[in-house]
């Protein structure tokens, strides 16, 4: 039987179609309706055994992961990744060996190329990503509902990223039922130059919006996600965290409106932001036809100098899986 020794794991961003935000729980959490959409932006996270077995630095991820390290192609938003023990990949090394009693050392790589700080839960694919690299390498066998469980552990956004695709999270976002796939969607995502805490959207929230009701699936959205039409999709997309993160940066209303000017079918801050997301087209519609409106929306964004960066990407992809 061949040893691996080095295992690599890809995953996505995700977006929400929809984000429905509760009141506030004495735990601390909010109880959410978020319709999680899995797409093309991918990190990819690589453990491999360290190849000299002495103690880790302090900070440095616990006894299993010797050391952190990052790149890809984010820019400044790199800067913002921290290469400690509380990276979300380095807790979730540590939970896998706490979980099995298995583990040896390794180095953890991370190719980054889903914003920081951006809304498209990158920490949290991460952890996923590191959850299925840990247990592949240490062969620690863990089931999938194992898996799911320690996902949980480590946050609200972290199963999803093993599962993939089109789901709707319920709870604090951690309870997963699969939706039917809307079939391919093209995106476009306008990247800030600012991050946003999601705490601090939460708390922005709370003080907007003292009295929100309980959160529900907006039918609207599920029937379009069931017809597969991107226009209906696309007026459809909600997020109840998007007049927090407007209020905390009120640049990202003309980045929206840029968008949605140049012909976006739907446009919204994904999750809690920054990270500005437009639907521009898919399903039956004419692949010429969605690539117009997408170069349009693209240069329209690249010459508004609002963003960072713009990218491109298309919905859904699966979840993490070992390359
Ligand atoms: P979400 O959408 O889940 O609220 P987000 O996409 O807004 O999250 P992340 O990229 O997950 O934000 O990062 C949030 C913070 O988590 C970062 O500012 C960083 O300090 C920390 N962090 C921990 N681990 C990671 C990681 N592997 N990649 C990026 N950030 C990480």
């Amino acid at each position: 039987m061949t040893v691996n020794t080095t295992v690599t794991v890809r995953v996505p961003a995700k977006v929400n179609l929809q984000l429905a935000v509760g009141p506030g729980r004495e735990d601390g959490f909010h109880d959410l309706v978020n319709v999680f959409h899995a797409v093309s932006l991918f990190d990819e996270v690589t453990v491999k055994e360290a190849r000299s077995r002495r103690p880790s630095p302090p900070g440095g991820g616990g006894s299993v992961v010797a050391e952190l390290t990052a790149g890809g192609g984010l820019g400044s938003h790199l800067s913002r990744v921290p290469l400690d023990a509380s990276n979300l990949a380095a807790r979730a090394a540590v939970l896998v060996a706490e979980r099995t009693g298995k583990g040896f050392p390794v180095t953890v790589h991370l190719d980054k190329n889903i914003p920081v700080a951006g809304g498209m839960a990158g920490g949290s694919a991460d952890a996923a990503a590191a959850l299925v690299a840990c247990d592949r390498l240490w062969g620690a066998g863990l089931s999938r509902e194992a898996l799911l469980d320690c996902a949980a552990e480590l946050g609200s956004d972290v199963p999803f990223a093993l599962v993939g695709s089109t789901a709707v999270g319920t709870g604090r976002g951690e309870v997963l039922s699969p939706m039917a796939s809307p079939g391919r969607f093209r995106w476009v995502f306008a990247l800030s130059p600012h991050g946003l805490s999601t705490a601090r959207v939460f708390r922005e929230y709370d003080r907007i919006r003292p009295d929100a009701p309980p959160p529900s699936l907006d039918p609207a959205l599920a029937g379009a996600l069931a017809l597969g039409d991107p226009a209906t999709v696309g007026a459809a997309l909600t997020n109840d965290l998007q007049e927090a993160a407007l209020s905390l940066l009120p640049e990202l209303e003309r980045t929206l409106g840029t968008g949605r000017g140049a012909g976006a079918l739907g446009a919204l801050v994904s999750g809690s932001g920054p990270t500005c997301a437009f639907l521009v087209g898919g399903g039956p519609e004419d692949a010429a036809v969605v690539a117009e409106r997408e170069a349009s929306v693209v240069a329209a964004l690249e010459g508004s100098g609002l963003c960072e960066q713009v990218v491109t990407a298309h919905g859904d992809v699966p979840g993490a899986v070992v390359l």
